[in-house]
């Protein structure tokens, strides 16, 4: 079929973890003034997407349409002396970075890769290794342009309810097609970084608090397959910009220079069961011994430091055809014994999960779906596979509603429509909103059909 952008291709769509594809009408426009017309000639269903580094069913529509925003790859304008940079919402942190690295300006959130969107990072609300010091992505937002489906084109400032409604909104609220961004001022490309190991969760989560007032990044590596004493024994990694002087002396003419590339690619048909029981507790034992005992300053990439994963190019294959999830949740300060039925869940199972992550947070800002509140906050990545994975993951999710904590939607494949009211209690008003922008219910997604996000 022939449409304003060519051939309109129907494209089977997954999240980066693989899982329940579904076809839907393809649609790449390159400007907004093309996401306007593709919003008014497409009919159905439609939902924007960017890299798709979402894990699970939030950036497709089953039967509608997918607005691929990845064209909108244009850097506006940028502010070097103010700090702030004007960019279509297509670019990538990637580009972002390779820009404005080298003028001495870092995006202030990041997430675990670079090569998601900057519409998709305001639509996930993303947070990195320091939201307990700096918050997440919509707080460096100063203002983006939101096009409506019936056509309408807004300019929302963090004094717009549909500013919040739109960051952590799942792209339900409409599409961004730019935003204006608050960077941070660097003076090199390169981290500082403490690591050692905790020898169990207690020590973990002990060293992770006495680190948020001393480091601006941190995060605990945590062996899942560990029990009894080991329970929760971890590697913790806390970093900081370094300046000029803390390079070796060769660095220091080009304390910026930024050009990271993939080292690896992921075979195209990785074996089935690669990613198993076996695999993992051998490399979690390695990671863990490599680990020093200590903490020490080493002098580390960007990267290296914020983006290992990126070293492999489609590592998601690894997990074979039957994919993976992402279960990342959130408890609150004070409910610690959850955290630790949690890993004591997981440990028992008999599920391993390859990466698994402990991080904290800080205040939540005003986004009515925002994910990050004060609190705990542990991402497990499972291979599909094992009968004991569902129950495992309902009883989790049991833990942390009634710790009243919360699942991270981005990452969500598979949480129960109910349970969504509970964890987000602003989910009503943020449907008020989204009523008020999408009055003819065009913007759905297959998350938002599953979870019952709108009426
Ligand atoms: C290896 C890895 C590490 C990660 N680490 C983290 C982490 O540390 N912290 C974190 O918070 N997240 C993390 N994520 C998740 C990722 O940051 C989010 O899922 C992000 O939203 C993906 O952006 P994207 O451009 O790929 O968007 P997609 O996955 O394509 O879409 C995500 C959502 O954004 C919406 N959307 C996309 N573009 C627009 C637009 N222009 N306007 C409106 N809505 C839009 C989509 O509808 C969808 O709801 C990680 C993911 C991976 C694969």
């Amino acid at each position: 079929m022939t449409g304003p952008f060519g051939t309109e291709e129907v494209q089977l769509v997954t999240g980066w973890g693989r899982t329940a594809a579904t076809a839907a009408k393809h649609l790449a426009p390159e400007t907004s003034d093309d996401v306007r017309k593709a919003l008014l000639h497409s009919e159905g269903h439609v939902i924007p997407r960017g890299l798709g580094r979402s894990y699970g069913d939030t950036a497709q529509s089953a039967g509608g349409t997918v607005v691929d925003c990845t064209g909108l790859d244009a850097v506006r304008l940028v502010d070097v002396a103010g700090g702030k940079v004007t960019v279509a919402a297509g670019v990538s942190l990637d580009a972002l970075m390779r820009t404005l690295v080298p003028l001495g300006l870092f995006v202030p959130v990041t997430p675990g890769t670079r090569h998601v969107t900057v519409g998709g990072a305001i639509a996930s609300d993303i947070h990195g290794k320091n939201h307990h010091h700096d918050g997440s992505f919509c707080d460096y937002v100063e203002s983006m342009v939101l096009d409506l489906p019936d056509g309408r084109r807004l300019h929302l400032t963090p004094e717009d309810d549909a500013f919040w409604a739109t960051a952590g909104g799942l792209g339900l609220t409409g599409v961004v097609v730019e935003a204006t961004l608050r960077m941070r001022p660097i003076t090199t490309s390169s981290m500082v970084v403490d690591s050692w190991r905790a020898a169990d969760l207690d020590a973990c989560m002990a060293d992770l608090e006495a680190s948020d007032a001393a480091h601006r990044y941190s995060v605990a590596w945590i062996d899942c397959l560990a029990t009894g004493a080991r329970l929760g024994r971890s590697v913790i990694t806390c970093g900081d910009h370094a300046e000029v002087d803390d390079l070796a002396p060769r660095q220091r003419s080009h304390p910026l220079a930024f050009d990271p590339h993939s080292l690896l690619q992921a075979p195209q048909v990785a074996p089935p069961g690669l990613m198993n029981r076996a695999t993992v507790r051998a490399f979690n034992e390695v990671w863990f011994r490599k680990a020093p005992r200590r903490r020490h300053r080493s002098v580390e990439r960007i990267s290296t430091y914020f983006h290992p994963l990126d070293g492999v190019r489609g590592w998601n294959r690894l997990y074979g055809p039957r994919g993976f999830l992402q279960h990342q949740s959130l408890v609150p300060f004070g409910q610690e014994e959850a955290l630790r039925s949690i890993i004591e869940r997981l440990a028992a199972s008999g599920c391993a999960s390859f990466l698994a992550v402990l991080k904290r947070f800080g205040p939540a800002n005003a986004g009515h779906l925002s994910f990050p509140m004060p609190g705990w906050t542990l991402a497990l990545d499972l291979p599909i596979g094992p009968p004991a994975l569902g129950p495992m993951l309902d009883a989790l999710d049991e833990l942390v509603v009634a710790a009243g904590g919360r699942v991270y939607l981005a990452k969500d494949s598979r949480m129960k429509a109910e349970l969504v009211p509970q964890m987000y209690p602003r989910l009503e008003s943020w449907r008020a909103v989204q009523r008020e922008l999408d009055p003819g219910g065009r913007l759905r997604s297959d998350q938002s059909q599953r979870l019952q996000l709108l009426p």
